[in-house]
This record gives structure tokens, sequence and C-alpha cells, in this order.
């Protein structure tokens, strides 16, 4: 039995085999052409069997796949057999490369003209390239790139996941997620806690567990265990027995009845859909990028405006809280960033590019003011990145002029927390986003694993800012103006607990953890709230602000949070 520890960022606990991600597979080599002895016709038809058996093995995992994981992969399937593709990389035989060579510099040739066509075509673009990786994978004879398949359900281990990997996890399969790197921030972490699998990131040693050994995952404690003893098959079993978690039933409040509104972060007009279904009393973040993403060129008025629509309809008489686009770093956007900036998350970035750009950010206000206006939801807006007073009553000024009534700011920058006081004389509400006040408080990547121990919203520092914030509300208006959570922090149950004891408003999260939320808040009274935020604020560290507030909730063991 041998043990790794990292973070644990996403609860529960399971054993399953492992199965390893297999690596990227690197790009043939362009100096190496077709060998004198090969003959072209027959590498052409051995490239058409590599690209009908990729196909096939596509078309089966299709099969067995549910939900979005078998959308993506039929139409990768599709994308295989392209006959513009084959012939393409015929050509390119003919003309001398390699074969392995051939498909990769098609599928590029592809993947362009796609690109350039926009909208729908130029989103399959990235098939053609995941395509042409498989069919390299299938001449070589080497494992296909991308989440592994199985028959039996198993336990992930990466490197990191990246966005694109999302699409294709299937969780009936996937039972739990262990990566070498990432934080309590990452892509692996957020998308765990959306599917509700137990995940431990930061681990390192994970990748080189061989594929098939049995692991216990407990991703609260944040321990992966290879062949696990009896003491883990009891925690497991004990897991897997729990009771689910009573639905959230739409009004998230303390045992004492201090309202604490449940709202949920959501994308698009499918997820406010879920969310509204999983109980949601709003939207507390409407990322807005979703319609601005992978696009050469700023969406229309009459696309935003729908897109936006659609999110409002799944609330009426609800408060929906819009983000203006939030662009750069993690989020680059060719038309609006500049991808050459020495220091992305540093640069000009969210709503900092209005000044590089003008104009984008004022039609889309006035294309969130259309759709609300055509909508019965209560629609509020805020900036991401905002760093200052005057860069907040310069947003007021334009959401007033595109008629929208409830400006606010989203708080990520240190120096926005400080000087909240200031920030909320210019607009109605403000709203933390932790993920990022994180990473600029800690000055860590949240997107980097060896950092994870700074990139956690645990850190007492990270604490202390929000009280800041708390405070410098109640110090300029009575009542306080409005001051939510909108980062992954409100996500954990007890650090809900804590945020709710240092006095925020209402919690927004992803609607998987309306439920755990909800419960755990309905136990706790307000002055307990107020204790976890009093031990965690003072504590030394971000391990050790975690320990006493859970040991201070026996709560959680019995909700199995
Ligand atoms: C945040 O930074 O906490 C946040 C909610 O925004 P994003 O994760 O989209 O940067
Ligand atoms: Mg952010």
């Amino acid at each position: 039995m041998s043990s790794i520890t990292g973070a644990g960022v996403s609860p529960g606990r399971v054993i399953g085999p492992v199965l390893q991600m297999p690596p990227a597979v690197p790009e043939p080599d362009a100096g190496v052409g077709l060998p004198a002895e090969a003959s072209v016709e027959a590498e052409t038809e051995r490239l058409k069997s590599a690209a009908k058996a990729v196909q096939a093995g596509l078309k089966a995992r299709a099969a067995n796949a549910s939900g979005d994981a078998a959308e993506v992969l039929k139409a990768t399937a599709l994308m295989a057999a392209d006959p513009m593709l084959l012939k393409s990389a015929a050509k390119l035989l003919a003309a001398g490369r390699s074969t392995e060579r051939a498909i990769w510099e098609a599928a590029e040739q592809v993947a362009a003209q796609l690109k350039a066509l926009g909208g729908y075509m130029a989103e399959r673009a990235a098939d053609v390239l995941d395509v042409r990786a498989r069919v390299v994978a299938e001449l070589r004879g080497v494992p296909a790139p991308g989440i592994p398949d199985s028959d039996v359900p198993f336990v992930l281990a990466a490197d990191d996941l990246a966005p694109a990997d999302t699409a294709t996890l299937d969780p009936a399969k996937v039972i739990a997620l262990v990566t070498a790197g990432g934080g309590p921030q990452s892509h692996t972490a957020i998308l765990a806690r959306a599917l509700g699998l137990p995940a431990v990131v930061a681990a390192e040693g994970v990748t080189s567990i061989p594929s098939g050994t049995e692991v216990f995952v407990d991703g609260s404690a944040g321990l992966v265990v290879a062949e696990p003893g009896e003491t883990e098959r009891s925690a497991a079993a004990a897991w897997a027995a729990r009771g689910a978690l009573p639905a959230f039933d739409g009004t998230g409040t303390t045992a004492d009845g201090q309202l604490v509104p449940l709202l949920s972060n959501v994308g698009d007009g499918e997820g406010a859909l879920a969310a509204a279904a999983a109980g949601a009393e709003g939207v507390g973040l409407l990322r807005t990028e979703f319609c601005f993403l992978n696009r050469d060129e700023e969406p229309s008025f009459e696309e935003q405006s729908a897109a936006y629509k659609a999110v409002f309809d799944a609330f009426p008489a609800k408060k929906v809280v819009v983000r203006t686009l939030d662009a750069g770093a993690d989020k680059p956007l060719p038309f609006l960033t500049d991808a050459t900036e020495p220091n992305p998350a540093l640069g000009v970035r969210g709503y900092r590019t209005d000044k590089a750009h003008p104009g984008v950010l004022e039609r889309q206000l006035q294309a969130i003011a259309a759709a609300a206006g055509q909508s019965k939801a209560e629609v509020w807006v805020m900036a991401p990145m905002i760093s200052a007073a005057s860069e907040a009553a310069h947003f007021a000024g334009l959401c007033e002029a595109a008629g929208l009534k409830t400006p606010g700011v989203m708080v990520e920058v240190p120096s926005a927390a400080l000087t909240a006081g200031a920030i909320l004389e210019a607009v109605d509400f403000a709203s933390i986003g932790t993920n990022d006040l994180t990473q600029y408080t800690m000055a860590a990547d949240r997107q980097l694993g060896p950092l994870a121990e700074l990139t956690d919203p645990w850190q007492p520092a990270v604490l202390q800012l929000i009280k800041a914030t708390v405070d410098g509300a109640a110090a300029t208006h009575q009542p306080p103006k409005p001051v939510g959570v909108c980062g992954e922090a409100a996500a954990d149950p007890a650090l809900a607990v804590v945020l709710v004891g240092l006095g925020v408003n209402s919690l927004s999260m992803n609607a998987r953890a309306l439920s755990g939320v909800a419960a755990l808040l309905k136990t706790v009274t307000l002055e307990q709230a107020k204790e976890a935020a009093r031990l965690a604020v003072t504590a030394d560290s971000a391990e050790t602000a975690k320990a006493k507030v859970r040991a201070n909730l026996p709560m959680l063991e019995t909700l199995g949070l």
C-alpha cells in the first residue's frame, strides 16, 4: 500500500482501477519523407484503413456513451472518414510526405478552411485536429490520445485535464479524477465539482501509478492510496452507502432563518435551465464568454441578445447577474486580447479591454439591455477585473447609457477588496470572484499545479480580503449594498459557511453544489457561521483554517460532504 497526497478539491471516497491518460501525440517530423521503397498506393490504403479504424472506434464509444460525450464522439467519428481530409492527405503522400506527416498537414489545411468559414464550421476545426492525432496514433500502434475507453468504471489519472477533454468525459465511466498538476481552481477541479466526481489535484506521482492498479481516492482529504487496505475499503463502502442529499428546496437559509440566496453560475441557456431545475434562486454569474470564445469576430447584436435572452427566460422574476465579457489570460480572444503580452494575467484583460477596443463592451451592454427588455428576469450587470473606483464609475456610466439599472463589479483584485467602500459609491453591488482574488492575493497562477497550496481560497489572506470587502460595503452605506461570492469558494459547503459568517449576502455556484451547500447551511446558526469565520480568518494557513472549521462542523461528515 502506498499513498500520495495532493489537494482534495471535490468530495467523495471511491475505489477503482486507475487508467492513465495517454500522452499527447507528438507532431510527425517534417524532415522525414516517404521511404524510397514505400508505395504511395499501399500507404494511401494504410492511411484509409487507419482512418476507418479510428472511425469505428469512435462510433463504438459513442454508442456506449451518453449526453454530451456521445454527441462529441459522433461528430468526431464523422470527421474521421471525411473524404476531403483523406483526399488532401493522399495528395501530400504522392508529393513525397511520410504517411503520418501527410495526414498531419492535410488536417491542418482542413482545420484552417473550417476556421475561415466561422460559426459552427469553425468549431469543427478542433474535431479534425483530434482525428489526426488519433489516426497518427493508430498508424504508430500506440494508445489513442484523450480520455481512455474502458468497459469498467475507472479512476482517471492525468497530468491535468484541458477544457477540450471535458466534452468526452463520460461520468458514467469515470468515478474519480486524480491529477499531478492543476490546483483548486484548475479546469480539472471545476469540472469534477460540476460532475460531482471525487477529485484530488496537484498529487505528484499519480501519473506513475501503472494503469490497472486499484486505488482509493478521498476527494476531501486529498488522498490517493494504491492497493488499498481494509480501512480504505470500509471508508469507500460507507461513502457508497451514504444517504442522498436532500434536493435543494429553493430557499437558502441558516438554521435560525437568516436568508442567504443560493444562486447558480451558468454559461448558456441550457445551463440556466438545469440550474433552475436544481432550485437555484437565480443566476449569480452568467459567464458571457460562451458567446465569444473560439470566434474571430465579435458576435452580432442579434446573436448576443438571443443568447442572453435564453438565460433570462429560464429565470422569470428572478435575479440574473450578467458578467460582461472577461477575455484574456486563461480565456484569450484573438480580436480583443494580445497574445504576446509577457504576463497575460496582469495584462489588458476583463474590463480593461474596453480601453484598447472601445465599443465591444458598449455593444454588449446594449444587447443585454435588449434581451432584458424582452424578458421577465431582474437583470443586473457586472464588470470583471475592476481594480479602482474610477473604473467602477466609468462602467456604471456605460450601463446607464445602455439603460441598465443595476450596475456592479466583480471583486477579483486585492485593490478592489481594499477600496470596496469607494467602489460601492459608484455601483450598486459587488460579487467576489474568489478564483482570481486568490490568484492575485497570493501572486500564484491559478492554473499551476505546483502552486496549489497557495491557490486555495481557504488562505487566511484571501478570507481577510473578503472581510475587507464586506466591511467596506458596511462603512459606506446603511443598509450596506449587497456583496455576494461567485467564485468556486461558494461551492465548498464548509467554506460557504465561513463566507456567510464573514457577512456575504448571497452565494453563487455550479448547480450541482446547491444541495450540499444548502443542506449544511440549514444546520448552522448565524452565530456558528461567525465562529467558523473567526476560526478561519485567524488561522495561520489554509490547511489549518480548513481543518479547524471542518472539525467544528460535524454535520459535514453526516451529510457526506
Ligand atoms: C473568479 O475569478 O472567481 C470568477 C468567478 O471568474 P472566472 O473563474 O470566470 O475567472
Ligand atoms: Mg475571474
